[in-house]
């Protein structure tokens, strides 16, 4: 099996010498401090936040853990303030959908030094699937500088691989022209959107043998399922935009992200004390950015569930493992009598009726789900609605004796763009909470 190439990228970024984790760590430490005096130096937030924190005294990783969180409430409050370089000098922003109330929206700066950073990551993390005689097609939108696919496309052109940025799946035969007259055989795209087109256009993807699937944590039912009908490997790929897009590429071993780790610090704290938890102990991810220009970010809660490994990777290489990401916080939601639902849960259960594209579960009481659903083909979807019920009671039945309602209806499909989970990271709409977040 080939070790990732993330290992020899990290090496070459990092100048660490021997190359093994302490020595790795050293340096992450060393950058982290050149980050706070730079952010604390720069930036009215950090200026404020870390107000009383010299710098030059983090000396170990206990120190650190110490440092305050940021929230991605404090980046919608107050986007400006995480500026450390004048606004003439920012080359992208980009501005989150989020579906809060209040107005306010999630904004995030890149530099063109910023933007250089990501296509070098592009670069090394698709190594980890293909080399220059695999043909790439991008679903994902790439017409502005600046955007993914452009990134992905300039990180491709390096070593000549030959790449075709469609843009987000939105005219399915359009989309199968272009697979066909481009001879392509791998696809990076949405979870959901790579989904929807392998369930319909499966003459095309039958070429397809490499997926990456982006911007969305994968479920594993999709996973066997690409692999099942089409033979495909499916990479996922872990990032946010707030960490400059890309933050970590599984290896051939299929088992779990090597990060980003010369330019981000990733830790898994305990959401509720906000403490540090052992490898292989789910909790929150947590992640420091280092030389970032524009938008530094110190401890940033990403709101997603993730776990290291306490194994290292068949690859062989020295890099941690972070185990694949199991959705968001914000997906597990408690009903009556503390149990919860979560939206991972469910969605292994939904994805298995192979007609569904898209879906859309609401919690609207404590004992009652209501779960959308839109089909390709019309018909019989009564007795697919009715399979879907059976399923999902049948879940709570065996996992956590609730009684349950569960209302399952059909909605108008929408073009393949339009869904409700295409664009957005997928999410439980709780109609008792007052305010949702995203
Ligand atoms: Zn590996």
């Amino acid at each position: 099996m080939k070790k990732t190439p993330m290992e020899e990228w990290i090496i070459k970024r990092t100048g660490i010498s021997p190359a093994n984790q302490n020595e790795l760590m050293t340096y992450q430490l060393k950058k982290i401090v050149e980050t706070l005096s730079y952010a604390k130096k720069n930036s009215e937030f950090y200026q404020k936040q870390l107000a009383g924190i010299d710098p030059e005294l983090i000396k170990s990783w206990d120190d650190f853990n110490h440092l305050p969180f940021t929230t991605a409430d404090d980046i919608k409050n107050q986007p400006f303030a995480f500026l450390c370089v004048p606004q003439s000098r920012i080359d992208r922003i980009v501005t989150l959908n989020t579906s809060g109330t209040s107005g306010n929206k999630k904004r995030i700066f890149f530099t063109d030094q910023d933007l250089q950073k990501t296509v070098d990551f592009f670069d090394y993390g698709m190594r980890s699937l293909i080399d220059n005689t695999d043909r790439v097609m991008v679903l994902l939108p790439g017409q502005a500088y600046g955007t993914i696919g452009n990134l992905l496309k300039k990180a491709l052109d390096r070593t000549k691989t030959a790449c075709v940025v469609y843009g987000l799946l939105n005219d399915l035969d359009a989309v199968e022209k272009t697979m066909i007259e481009n001879k392509i055989n791998c696809i990076v795209g949405i979870p959901i959107q790579v989904l929807y087109l392998s369930r319909i256009k499966q003459a095309g993807f039958k070429q397809i043998e490499k997926v990456l699937l982006s911007t969305d944590y994968v479920p594993q039912a999709m996973v066997t399922e690409l692999d099942q009908k089409f033979g495909c490997q499916v990479f996922n790929h872990y990032g946010m935009t707030e960490m400059g897009y890309g933050g970590g590429v599984e290896c051939q071993a299929l088992n779990g992200y090597h990060l980003r780790e010369g330019d981000l610090y990733f830790e898994i704290i305990d959401p509720d004390s906000g403490k540090p938890v052992a490898d292989g102990v789910y909790g929150e991810i947590v992640f420091t950015s280092f030389n970032r220009e524009a938008m530094p970010l110190i401890r940033y809660r990403t709101g997603d569930i993730g776990a290291f490994s306490q194994a290292t990777c068949q690859c062989g290489t020295f890099l941690r493992t972070m185990k694949k990401v199991e959705g968001r916080m914000n997906n597990r939601i408690k009903l009556d009598d503390g149990v919860c639902v979560d939206l991972k849960e469910l969605e292994e259960i939904l994805l298995t009726v192979e007609d569904l594209v898209d879906y859309q579960v609401t919690v609207k009481d404590k004992r009652l789900l209501r779960i959308d659903v839109s089909f390709y083909h019309e018909e019989q979807s009564v007795q697919k609605e009715q399979q879907i019920k059976t399923r999902v009671l049948k879940y709570f039945d065996e996992n956590c004796e609730l009684s349950i309602q569960v209302e399952v209806e059909k909605n108008q499909l929408q073009k393949p763009d339009q869904l409700v989970n295409s664009m957005v990271k997928r999410k439980i709409v709780d109609l008792r909470r007052e305010k949702e977040d995203e």
